[in-house]
């Protein structure tokens, strides 16, 4: 094949640069780890690459369009999120960019959920016990109990793929569900969920009766024992229901006293300081995170307070980090597929070169005519 096209991925993808190379495309991986510097990134799309593979630790903004002006043609985000590209300067410069929505869906959902049952059933606190060798006697409630999750009310904060997929999971574990989703509700999702509640009581397989609904946030918080976020990140420009900071101060405040907050989405959506303080004060149970405001999360956070230690879980940006659906070259399953197939549909026109069509390019609305 004779696709001359030229890709600089900012990270190593794993095998399914090979499928790139196959088809004759020359490739560049930047090798390190760690994200690569700004400048090199605007000096590689300066250098007129084709085709750009980002991840969501690189700002790809008006400076990085304008370096390749008439030459950059796609970027491809590995990531279903994409609140690092810059979606106004895209369609300025007409550049389509593609993520990777759905084959991360149930990794992601899963992590969230069994973030949300280590957090409440103390695992790390109990292994650190016993590994510690502080396992001294079974006693019926000392050193510490937990709080079951089994039957509880959850609070699932955005309703889009990963919020369905971790509803699904928590009707598994007889909960209540209560949904909050200002711009988009699945209304015959949920009305599904609740029929297969009803069968599980009918059939003697839940001893209780459960249900879901939407509700207000306001009514979200105040009534869950879990709540669990799976929003993109706006920011206040962006949208009249931005989710910077959406937990904060007032929003804890809002919460049961006894309630975990699980965040998967993007750490700016949870004002550290405030989740700290509510950690801190107990106005809140716990919480569990896997995504930070800054990171690398830096080393005088306050969420490392060994004080909230037992009550505090962190991770590191880990939920979709699942062998097959991180690297898998199938795009109908791994990221790292999807992210090629998205850039391989806009280089080689496929769709009959309609950018509107083609299924992992997020902002089409720049190509309607
Ligand atoms: P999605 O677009 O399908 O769903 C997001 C939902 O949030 C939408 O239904 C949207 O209407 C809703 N929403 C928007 N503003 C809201 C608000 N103010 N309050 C409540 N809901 C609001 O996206 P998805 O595929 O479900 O992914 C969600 C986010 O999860 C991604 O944008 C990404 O940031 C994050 N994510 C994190 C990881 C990880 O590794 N931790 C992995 C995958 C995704």
């Amino acid at each position: 094949m004779a696709n001359k096209f030229r890709v600089f991925a900012t990270c190593d993808i794993g095998e399914s640069t090979d499928l790139l190379r196959k088809r004759g495309y020359d490739v560049e991986v930047y090798p390190d780890p760690v994200a690569p510097p700004r400048q090199l990134i605007i000096d590689k799309v300066k250098s007129g690459i084709d085709a750009l593979i980002t991840t969501l630790r690189d700002k790809i903004d008006a400076e990085v369009f304008e370096a390749g002006k008439g030459t950059l043609k796609v970027v491809a985000q590995i990531a279903v999120g994409f609140d690092n590209i810059n979606r106004a300067d895209a369609n300025r410069y007409k550049v389509p960019f593609t993520h990777t929505a759905d084959v991360l869906t149930e990794a992601t959902a899963e992590f969230a959920f069994f973030m949300m049952g280590a957090l409440a059933r103390k695992m790390w606190t109990a292994e650190h016990l016993t590994r510690e060798n502080k396992w001294d006697y079974w006693h019926p409630y000392l050193p510490f109990l937990g709080d079951e999750v089994t039957g509880k009310t959850v609070a699932i904060i955005g309703t889009g793929r990963i919020g369905l997929a971790m509803i699904k999971k928590c009707a598994g574990f007889d909960m209540d569900i209560l949904c909050y989703d200002p711009a988009y509700q699945n209304h015959e999702y949920i009305k599904s969920i609740q029929d297969l509640m009803d069968l599980r009581h009918r059939r003697g397989i839940s001893k209780d009766k459960t249900f879901i609904k939407y509700v207000s946030f306001e009514d979200a918080l105040r009534d869950a024992d879990f709540v669990s976020v799976h929003v993109p990140l706006i920011r206040a420009e962006e949208s009249s229901t931005p989710t910077y900071h959406l937990f904060n101060d007032q929003t804890f405040q809002m919460m049961k006293r006894t309630a975990f907050l699980v965040n998967t989405s993007r750490g700016p959506v949870v004002d550290e300081q405030a989740l700290a303080r509510a950690l801190k004060e107990n106005w809140i149970a716990g919480a569990a995170l896997d995504v930070y405001e800054t990171e690398p999360l830096p080393a005088d956070s306050p969420l490392r307070d060994p004080a909230l230690e037992d009550r505090c879980r962190l991770y590191p940006h880990f939920a979709s980090a699942g062998k097959i659906t991180r690297l898998s070259t199938d795009p109908n399953k791994g990221m790292a597929g999807r992210c090629v197939q998205g850039l391989i549909d806009v280089l080689e026109n496929n769709y009959g070169g309609d950018i509107t069509k083609m299924p992992y390019v997020v902002n089409k609305e720049a190509f309607k005519s």
